[in-house]
């Protein structure tokens, strides 16, 4: 049962890999879909997003061929509105909230029309919005740093420019987009895609990345104190949590953000991947993990979860990816110990568990039953969550909660000048979230250096 890479032709890459949500292909289509909206009063669609985008109000500049407003309309709420268009999960979002959910219809496709506006805007290069000119005052031209170019930090980074101030990213990466770019399944946002959006965001001008730049290493937080008038930290989470079981180092066990990472970084034929693959958790980024690694060519891929379909974290219609892909599933079952010979994995023992009392989120926690299972695997995938990064926090002394940075009602640290957002703050939530949190980072910034 080997690990191995370049299981497959190009063009099989390619097919497993192509785009999972087809566009509209005419506007007549997009028209079609738009005009079947209510254009509801307080709309609950909405109010349901995040970054409050306008959503009767684009599509009704769809109805009417003005995708140009209709874009803008997206845009000025959220500027990463074209990645969201395909990673958010609208069932659970904006579509989950659609009035015609009550009268048993299908939701607007609202994703897929603001997919239509976004994309076309990023295609004709539409420059929407005009920078203000630098504000003047006693400090003369204010500049922010941003460390992180993922979505809190390039969403912070457009408001702040928008309004005159110079901003400078730090980014460890070579590339912009954070978990967009490089811990998203491909098929739904292709590394091209996550290029050219990052490229029209800084299309508006007064933001410079400084790449492979990376926190604590190739800048401290002090020098950036010292070289701006103010830092937004947007620097996310990105520790794998690890499982504390044994056999976690044998050859053949990864983590899903390695996993995803190799496969947008290295290409498809590259990444190796087992005959048998478990893969440990049922969250957005364990389907992914699931999915791709059945899309490399894996024969057998099984998603081990320790509660029940009721309790899991990603949404149906991720689940239904990874069985529409072949991938089994086992509830109520957890990791206890991964056995390998010859420093290799060759096969994963899970404790059976039952549900007992709600826990603190609210869902009923799994209890160990004490009876196990074998499964035979020669890969392990570990997708239990992201932990923030705790040490870096701690070596700025900006105050945390188990390596989560704690801000004010203003974005604040407890470190003058210093504003923090996004998955550093929450621990680990949409990219549309990080979007929004980018937003309230750069009011707050404006705030702070308004003379
Ligand atoms: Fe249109 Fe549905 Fe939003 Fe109403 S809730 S405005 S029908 S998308």
């Amino acid at each position: 049962m080997p690990v191995k890479n370049n299981r497959l032709t190009n063009e099989q890459y390619e097919a497993s890999f192509s785009d999972i949500h087809p566009p509209y292909e005419s506007i007549t289509a997009a028209k079609v879909d738009a005009n079947r909206c209510l254009f509801c009063y307080d709309a609950p669609c909405m109010k349901s997003c995040p970054t409050s985008i306008d959503v009767p109000k684009f599509i009704k500049q769809i109805a009417t061929e003005n995708i140009k407003g209709s874009a803008k309309t997206i845009f000025s709420s959220n500027i990463m509105g074209a990645g969201c268009s395909k990673v958010c999960p609208v069932e659970k979002l904006c579509e989950g909230a659609c009035v015609y959910n009550l009268l048993e219809e299908e939701p607007i496709p609202i994703a897929k029309l603001q997919r239509y506006s976004t994309e076309m805007a990023m295609k004709e290069k539409w420059q929407l919005f005009e920078r203000k000119p630098s504000p003047s005052g006693a400090g003369g031209v204010r500049r922010v740093a941003i460390v992180g170019a993922g979505p809190a930090g390039l969403s912070c980074a457009h408001v702040l420019s928008r309004e005159g101030i110079d901003v400078t990213i730090y980014e460890k990466e070579s590339k912009g987009g954070g978990l967009m770019t490089y811990g998203i399944a491909a098929y739904k946002v292709t590394p091209q895609f996550c290029e050219d959006e990052v490229n029209y965001i800084l299309s508006i001008g007064g933001i410079e990345i400084r790449y492979n730049q990376e926190l604590g290493k190739d800048i401290t937080l002090s020098q950036l104190k010292k070289e701006y008038d103010a830092v937004y930290l947007g620097i996310g989470v990105g520790v794998a949590r690890q499982l504390d079981i044994p056999g976690e180092k044998l050859e053949g066990v990864t983590d899903a953000i390695r996993f995803i990472y190799d496969i947008r970084t290295k290409g498809y034929p590259a990444v190796p991947v087992g005959d048998k693959v478990a893969v440990i958790g049922m969250g957005m980024t364990a389907i992914d993990a699931a999915t791709q690694a059945k899309r490399l060519g894996a024969k057998e891929v099984t998603l081990v979860y320790r509660r029940t379909e009721a309790e899991k974290p990603c949404t149906d219609v991720e689940l239904d990816i990874a069985r529409t892909d072949g991938c089994g599933i086992i509830w109520l079952a957890a990791p206890k110990k991964i056995k390998g010979t010859q420093g290799k994995v060759k096969q994963l023992v899970c404790s059976v568990m039952k549900l007992g009392e709600p826990d603190a989120s609210g869902r009923r926690s799994p209890v160990d039953t004490g009876e196990t299972f074998t499964l035979d695997v020669d890969m392990v995938i570990k997708a239990a969550g992201q932990v923030p990064f705790e040490k870096l926090v701690k070596k700025y002394n900006l105050d945390n909660k188990n390596g989560k940075i704690v801000i004010n009602e203003n974005c604040a640290t407890n470190i003058k000048g210093v504003f923090a957002g996004g998955d550093a703050v929450n621990g680990g939530k949409e990219v549309v979230d990080a979007v929004q949190a980018g937003k309230d980072g750069a009011r707050a910034i404006l705030k702070y250096l308004a003379p």
